[in-house]
């Protein structure tokens, strides 16, 4: 079993947290796609383009622990590739259109989404870190915090 740096197995984190059944992870990544913090949803993760927020100016969780690393990109990927070849798959099945309209259409519609997904995806990556108690986010998130909700304590 995988174990973060506090010694606690990743895998029994998951489980405390989707065993929850409170629907915290969902929220957090949920909150992330909209290039908000994780914790609070008001404050913005980012501070440029792909910049996260060392920490949230709304509630003041640290989101420096974040690892996004390549996910991000994989999951924009996925996501570009999956929209644009369907797209090319149908125009070509069902109108067949000539040469020039695949040559100006596809590259640039790769590139538009490509450059409006990286971010919400980035955001959803460091929400699901953070509800999973991830990378230093052991003490913050909702899988660290089941002691804290067990108290009353939802801050
Ligand atoms: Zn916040």
């Amino acid at each position: 079993m995988m174990q973060d740096r506090n010694g606690t197995g990743i895998g029994n984190r998951i489980g405390k947290s989707l065993a929850a059944g409170s629907g915290e992870w969902k929220r957090a990544i949920m909150r992330g796609l909209g290039c908000r913090c994780p914790a609070c949803g008001e404050g913005r993760a980012f501070s440029s383009y792909l910049k996260i927020r060392p920490a949230c100016d709304a509630c003041g969780q640290e989101l420096h622990h974040h690892r996004a690393d390549d996910f991000p990109p994989y999951l924009t990927i996925f996501v570009v590739g999956k929209i644009v070849g369907t797209g090319i798959y149908i125009c070509e099945m069902h109108y067949a259109p000539p040469l020039w309209f695949h040559v100006a259409t596809w590259p640039l519609l790769t590139v538009a989404l490509s450059l409006a997904l990286l971010p919400p995806m980035k955001g959803a990556v460091v929400g699901l870190q953070y509800a999973l108690g991830m990378h230093g986010f052991g003490e913050a998130g909702p899988a660290g915090r089941e002691g804290d909700n067990e108290r009353g304590n939802t801050a």
